[in-house]
Parts: C-alpha cells; structure tokens; sequence
C-alpha cells in the first residue's frame, strides 16, 4: 500500500510530495505510522548538498508515531506503542561506542546507504535520508531507530525529541556543562536554540542572552528563557560583554553554523569560558584564530554532535523535565503544516524566520 512522503529527487531540486512504497517490515525492522514530523535545518542542509547523503531520498529525521508492524526478533517495541526516531542510531561496536561516545558512532548513518523504498510512479530506489525518512505517512526503520515514547508526552510533541530537544539540551547539558549562576549566550533562535535557552533555564542559568538575525523572534526567545535578546550586529560581543560586567558569558552556545557566528560567540566567551559550535556549516566556512588570542582567552572551543547525547540515556530525563513543565515542547512549534507544506517551511528556515515548523499527520 502506498503512502505519501516528501522526496528529494536530487541535490538542489524542488521536494516533491509523492507516493512511495514501503518494504516488509523484515527482520530487525519496525514499521510506523508518524504521528509529527519536525522540520530541521539538517532536512534542508541534505536538499541543498550542505550534508551529502544518497539522493533520492525521503527526507525527515525528526519524529515519532506509532508500531505498526514489527519484524522478526524485535522485541523492545510492539504494534500499538508510541515511538520517537532515533536518526543517529549507535551500533555497539566501533571505537566510539566502545567509548561511550554513541553520539560519535563511527556507522550512525550507515542506514542511509541501504534503500528505503520506491517510488510508486516510477518504481525509482529512494535512500532515508538521515535514516528514518519521517516526512512520509508511514516508514520502515531498523529497531535501533526507534526508542519508547515517554509517557504522559503527546507523540505530537514527542516528535520534536529525537533531534532539536536532544541537541539543544545536550549542547548546554553534556557539552557546555553549565551550572546553576552561569551567564549563557545562545546564538540562533530555532528549533535547537530553542531547546538550548529552555534548557539554560532548567540548568539555573542566571543570564541568558539570546542572539538572532531577526528582531521578530524576541518573544518566542523570552518565553524560552532569554533574560536579553539581541539582534545579530557588528556589536553583539561587545554588547554580550556589556552585558555580563565587562567579562563575557561563562558559556557560548552558537546553532548557526556560519563563521561570523562562531567567531562572535567565541569573542563573546569570557576568559576561561566555553564556546560551544552546535550548528553545522559547511566547508567554505573559515574560522581563524591568532595564536595569542588562544593563549590569552584560556578559552575551549568544541564541536558537538548531536547534543553530545545519548538517545536511550537522556529521553527519560527529558520527559521528566516536560511532565513538570520545565520543557516546553509546544513553545518550540511556531507553525504546524501538512507534507505538502514542507517545501514553504524551508523557504521560512532560509529566511530565517520561526522556530520548528511541524508536519502533523
Ligand atoms: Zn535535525
Ligand atoms: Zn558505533
């Protein structure tokens, strides 16, 4: 039976909304009828050749739904029960799982390789895209995808776990650490950053300064937590400083991916201070350091994958953090739309306006 999903036909075309049809599922694979879907910068860096994956693919990472089918030896999950998606499943064996370090999973998209689906018209192989293909009506995944939804969380809402809340309360929780009095600067306010301001609340951040290139986000990063807001300028590190008693901020949690950015939240970080780079950007984006800036800052610059999380590990905490209405899902959804709708809402993230759009089905 065919069911409707958003296609990325080749790198820099249009999405198409088509039927596609599914396999199985066969063994080790779960079959789930989404329930949301969130639209992710990463959705819109794969379409554009930011990331480069097999095209052509069903796009979409960012989801939950509920068990249709399950294949032979899956046994953590059963028809009836609400799932999110993992997109960066870990696979157990490599050196970074070996380390702990799922986020860095050496195979995480190992599955984007494998074909996923046809196309109904015309019978064409389609690839997952980030592994779980979420932007279609229903998907087959393996069962390292798919984690229990948290009880008491609408799959609606639960959606938006697997990637913006993981990430952004990963970024400020396992990377950037910060602890309860710290001063916090997050730089884009999007799905992720979001997710990273409402987490610098629940961390007990005293300062949060939010930062974006859009005056028309200052409410939706207020009601997240921002006790500043800055529109992104030529200034904004002095301002940052300004604002922090001449020092800076303890930690600077920058979700843009661009190297003006990175370089602001790193001259926004005070001495000894974190930066922290969460969004992906791509190759032609140079960040230089002098050498004496480095000794002199004492600062640390890191990367971070993923929220540096661990899926299995951290979706309870987060669940208790929303079942007492520290996390906020909903505050992260600025628009809910249809499949057909997904196409705009990438138009709206390249402008650089909202938070999460939602595809709900
Ligand atoms: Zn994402
Ligand atoms: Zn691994």
């Amino acid at each position: 039976m065919a069911v409707r999903a958003a296609v990325l036909p080749a790198v820099d075309a249009p999405l198409e909304i088509t039927g596609i049809d599914l396999p199985g599922p066969g063994p080790g694979r779960v079959r789930i009828r989404l329930a949301a879907a969130g639209v992710c910068h990463s959705d819109l860096s794969l379409s554009n050749g930011t990331m480069r994956l097999p095209v052509p693919a069903v796009l979409g990472h960012e989801g939950a739904g509920t068990v249709v089918a399950v294949g032979e030896g899956v046994t953590h999950v059963a028809p009836g029960d609400g799932v999110v998606l993992n997109w960066a499943p870990s696979c157990g064996a490599c050196p970074a799982c070996a380390r702990g370090e799922v986020w860095l999973c050496a195979n995480a998209l190992a599955g984007a390789a494998e074909v996923h689906a046809r196309r109904t018209d015309d019978g064409t192989d389609l690839y997952p895209g980030l592994n779980v293909a979420a932007f279609a009506e229903e998907t087959v995944v393996p069962a390292s995808c798919v984690l229990p939804a948290p009880d008491g969380v609408p799959l609606t809402d639960a959606a938006l776990l697997g990637c913006a809340v993981l990430t952004g309360y990963g970024a400020v929780h396992h990377a950037a650490k910060v602890r309860p009095g710290e001063t916090v600067a997050v730089f884009g306010v999007g799905g992720v950053g979001l997710a990273a301001l409402q987490s610098a609340r629940i961390a007990g951040a005293s300062t949060i300064v939010a930062v974006d290139v859009s005056p028309a986000k200052e409410g939706l990063a207020r009601s997240a937590g921002a006790t500043d807001y800055l529109v992104a300028s030529d200034t904004t590190a002095r301002e940052i400083r300004a604002l922090t008693g001449k020092e800076g901020v303890d930690a600077a949690v920058e979700c843009v991916g661009r190297a003006t950015t990175i370089r602001t939240a790193w001259e926004s970080t005070r001495r000894g201070g974190r930066t922290t780079v969460v969004g992906i950007g791509g190759k032609d984006q140079q960040v230089t350091f002098n050498a004496l800036e480095i000794f002199h800052w004492g600062r640390t610059l890191s990367g971070c994958v993923y929220g540096n999380s661990d899926p299995a590990r951290d979706l309870p905490v987060l669940a208790d953090h929303i079942r007492a209405g520290r996390l906020d899902l909903g505050a992260l959804v600025t628009e809910r739309i249809t499949l057909d709708g997904i196409p705009a809402a990438f138009d709206t993230m390249l402008a650089g306006k909202g938070g999460r759009a939602l595809v709900v089905f």
